[in-house]
């Protein structure tokens, strides 16, 4: 790919954590976030959630995983943060460009196999329509009976040239 990963970049950014610290001084904020929200999104490395959002710390919960999907530790972080840090709301956050649109289950869970010789027991989740995953997600969400608070669950997809987001709508009769 033409990018060679420095071997010590866990040291410069230990480095740049020391002077992190120094620059700050310091403060508790509360465990419980200030916002009473959620939000579920991608590992991808182009969104900065909290600058995308104009969030500070404390503010929020944020969950991340290949594509933002809703899988059970998702819904296992997201009961912990409403049953016992008092969030009420849930963001889903995908976007655009996904490398989760590079694979397909099928084909992702056979090379797996193929080199390790075990199976995943995990779903893979590819999609291939971001906005169709979108309104998976939020159903996901708003199904589970582990969640108390599941009236206020809206989905969108970020685009990561443009940095604007895009809500997704859905029928719940769908
Ligand atoms: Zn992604």
């Amino acid at each position: 790919m033409g990018r060679v990963p420095s071997v010590d970049v866990i040291d410069e950014l230990v480095a740049n954590n020391r002077a992190f610290a120094a620059s700050l001084p310091a403060q508790h904020l509360d465990v419980r976030p200030r916002r009473q929200l959620a939000i579920v999104t991608c590992m991808d490395s182009r969104l900065d959630v909290f600058a995308a959002l104009g969030l500070k710390d404390g503010e929020a919960h944020v969950l991340r995983n290949a594509g933002g999907v809703i899988t059970d530790d998702v819904i296992r972080s997201l009961a912990v943060s409403q049953r016992r840090l008092g969030t009420r709301e849930v963001m889903l956050i995908h976007h655009t460009d996904c490398g989760m649109q590079t694979l397909t289950d099928d084909g992702f869970r056979a090379e797996l196999q193929e080199v390790t010789g075990v199976a995943p027991a995990f779903a893979i989740e590819s999609f291939t329509d971001v906005h169709a995953d979108v309104r998976q997600s939020i159903l996901r969400v708003r199904r589970s009976d582990f969640l108390p608070h599941r009236d206020r669950v809206r989905g969108f997809v970020y685009d990561v040239d443009t940095h604007a987001l895009d809500e997704v709508q859905v029928d719940e009769d769908a």
